[in-house]
């Protein structure tokens, strides 16, 4: 019989490693989180509450006071796509919003938010049998996953993708902002001194400039297969 396994998957910002993460859960059956939500909830609860704003910045300490009233869940909707589930409310949309996306690599800073997630993102692996994309996934919170992808490419196809998921999703920003905003949060989450983004030793590079989602598969699910069989 096949072993249940942790697959981790990390990346640069809109590198498509949600995409891949998604196909890969659906096709093996596995629960999927996306752990950059988790991140971009709390931004926002934090913004409701005016302890994380652009004009003062992020307020730590208050903020982490707060974390215990944020619950974070995921549900699926009729069409089988994920969706953000804050204190009850579907908060999908608006955590994708560039004012979120703008505050989120900050709030990812504070020691008391990642030590706060990371165990919630344990807790949803405890059974195995899950695909979870984020930054530390391979390196932090599951360093004994045992199938762990980096994916990589341009700041510029990044940019492009970004953009149009977000116009699809009714966002508005331009290029420029998205670009810039793309490697700003590059360089915060590369260079912060907890968990920054790097690549686990035993992690596949994955580069992944204009590769259709269907050739992506292929090689995830035979990587995959080889894994499951340990
Ligand atoms: O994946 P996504 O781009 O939605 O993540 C939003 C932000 O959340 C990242 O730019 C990063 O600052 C933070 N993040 C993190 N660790 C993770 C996932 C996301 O620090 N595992």
């Amino acid at each position: 019989m096949d072993k249940k396994i942790i697959v981790a998957i990390d990346g640069f910002s809109s590198s498509g490693k949600s995409t891949m993460a998604k196909a890969l859960a659906r096709h093996t059956g596995y629960i999927y989180v996306d752990s950059g939500a988790m991140y971009r909830a709390v931004t926002l609860y934090g913004m409701r509450k005016g302890v994380v704003s652009k004009e003062n910045g992020v307020d730590a300490e208050a903020l982490c006071a707060l974390l215990p009233e944020i619950d974070i869940t995921f549900v699926k909707d009729a069409a089988g796509n994920q969706r953000t589930i804050m204190n009850g409310e579907d908060v999908e949309h608006e955590i994708r919003d560039l004012e979120v996306s703008e505050l989120v690599s900050p709030v990812a800073e504070i020691h008391g938010v990642r030590q706060y997630l990371v165990e919630m993102q344990q807790g949803y692996g405890k059974e195995r049998g899950i695909v979870m994309d984020g930054r530390d996934i391979g390196t932090t919170v599951f360093p004994d996953a045992e199938m762990k992808v980096f994916v990589e490419a341009s700041a510029e196809i990044r940019a492009h993708r970004r953009l149009k998921e977000m116009l699809e999703e009714g966002n508005h920003a331009t290029y420029e902002e998205v670009l810039h905003n793309i490697m700003e949060r590059d360089r915060i989450d590369s260079t912060r001194k907890e968990s920054p983004l790097r690549k686990a030793e035993d992690a596949i590079t994955f580069y992944n400039n204009e590769v259709p989602i269907e050739e992506q598969m292929m090689v995830l699910i035979k990587i995959f297969n080889e894994r499951v069989k340990g």
